[in-house]
């Protein structure tokens, strides 16, 4: 039988330590790291997931600036907000909730946060500082992926690691992260000949790709350590809409380990976020954490 890989045990323990700094913070008489949250338009997914935000900042101590904005508010009116908190003071971190309504460039408003308030880690400023291994801020769903691969290897350096997907926002970051402690990194997207026979080889998988069941059990070979990025519904046999990932998970029990959908990666995202925040506010404010990541 493969571990399980705990993500909802993993992220509440990062949560404890995330509370225990910000708690320090504020005895130290430094400010309570802020998050300003901004949502336009009333996507529900995006609604819920900017609620879960809202409420992990709560209970960890952060301050929350929740932007609630009509679909109808033009780029320069949510320009102009983010100009106004990349200004405020007790604002250390802004979160723009994506996708944004079709009228407007997301790429802009997402490159108007200041790179030191941008806890997404998405700015180019933060993706050059990681492809160069400079600092900034790394993006949330990576360092979750990071995380729970070190909960099983502690130290990865040497094995073969294979990302699915090539997206700025997982594939891509994951593979530079991997890269950096050690691994020796292949990318697979749409394009890659012979996934399987690539996967087989690998002692590590993480899958990004958004493709069900994508990752079967005789893709790998046994030992292998197994994060799955993906979520995606689908319908189940009783007619219900359930949530899987890109690998099969009932066919890889020769894995290693491997992560659960959900319960995986998802939690960890969340708590990398309120986790990003702290670190941006004590860099502000020149607090030093006991650990910064
Ligand atoms: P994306 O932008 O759609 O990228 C998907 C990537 O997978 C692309 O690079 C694509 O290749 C590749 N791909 C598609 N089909 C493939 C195939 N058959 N074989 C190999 N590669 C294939 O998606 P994303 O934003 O990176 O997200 C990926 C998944 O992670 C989604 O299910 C998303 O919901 C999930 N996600 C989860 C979290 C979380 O917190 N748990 C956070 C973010 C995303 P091409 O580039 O060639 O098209």
């Amino acid at each position: 039988m493969a571990d399980l890989i705990d993500g909802r045990a993993i992220a509440r323990t990062l949560d404890e330590e995330t509370k225990a700094e910000v708690d320090a913070m504020v005895a130290a008489g430094q400010p309570r790291p802020g998050l300003a949250v901004i949502l336009v338009g009333d996507d529900p997914a995006s609604d819920v997931y900017v609620s879960h935000k809202v409420k992990a900042s709560a209970r960890l101590g952060v301050r929350s600036f929740e932007h609630r904005l009509p679909a109808a508010t033009s780029q320069d009116e949510l320009l102009a907000l983010i100009h106004r908190l990349n200004a405020d003071g007790e604002v250390h971190g802004i979160l723009c909730q994506v996708p944004l309504p079709g009228h407007i460039d997301a790429r802009l408003v997402l490159e108007a946060i200041r790179p030191e308030k941008d806890v997404d880690g998405f700015h180019p400023v933060n993706a050059g500082r990681l492809m160069t291994g400079t600092g900034g801020i790394p993006p949330c769903t990576p360092l979750g992926v990071m995380k729970l691969l070190a909960s099983v290897v502690p130290d990865p350096a040497g094995l073969d690691a294979l990302v699915i997907g090539r997206s700025n926002i997982v594939g891509k970051p994951v593979a530079i992260m991997l890269l950096a402690v050690g691994c020796t990194v292949t990318i697979a997207h749409s394009r890659t000949r012979d996934l399987p026979a690539v996967a087989r080889r690998s002692d590590v998988i993480v899958a990004a790709s958004g493709i069900p069941r994508l990752v079967r059990g005789d893709w790998v070979k046994p030992g292998a350590v197994l994060i799955d990025v993906g979520i995606s519904r689908i319908a189940g046999e009783d007619g219900k809409e359930r949530l899987v990932g890109d690998i099969a998970f009932d066919e890889v029990q020769h894995a290693k380990a491997v992560t659960p959908v959900p319960g995986g990666v998802g939690p960890m995202t969340i708590a990398c976020l309120i986790r990003n925040t702290l670190v941006s506010a004590a860099r502000r404010e020149g607090f030093a954490l006991r650990s910064e990541l």
